[in-house]
């Protein structure tokens, strides 16, 4: 995914910066502890679509 993409993305919910997990190709709020995912390079940035991370899982990316 454009790096330059992912810097003018923010969460919906709380407006704040998303790290991009590559491996994952998921971008994470730490905030909310939600994980977007990212389908044929293009993010979901809807609430419904995200993955809520369980409590163990580490919040992964840059
Ligand atoms: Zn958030």
């Amino acid at each position: 995914m454009d790096k330059r993409l992912l810097d003018l993305l923010v969460c919906p919910l709380c407006k704040g910066k998303l790290r991009y997990n590559q491996a994952a190709q998921e971008l994470t709020c730490p905030v909310d502890r939600l994980a977007f995912p990212i389908r044929d390079q293009i993010p979901s940035m809807l609430v419904e679509d995200a993955r809520e991370l369980p409590p163990e899982e580490e919040v992964e990316g840059v």
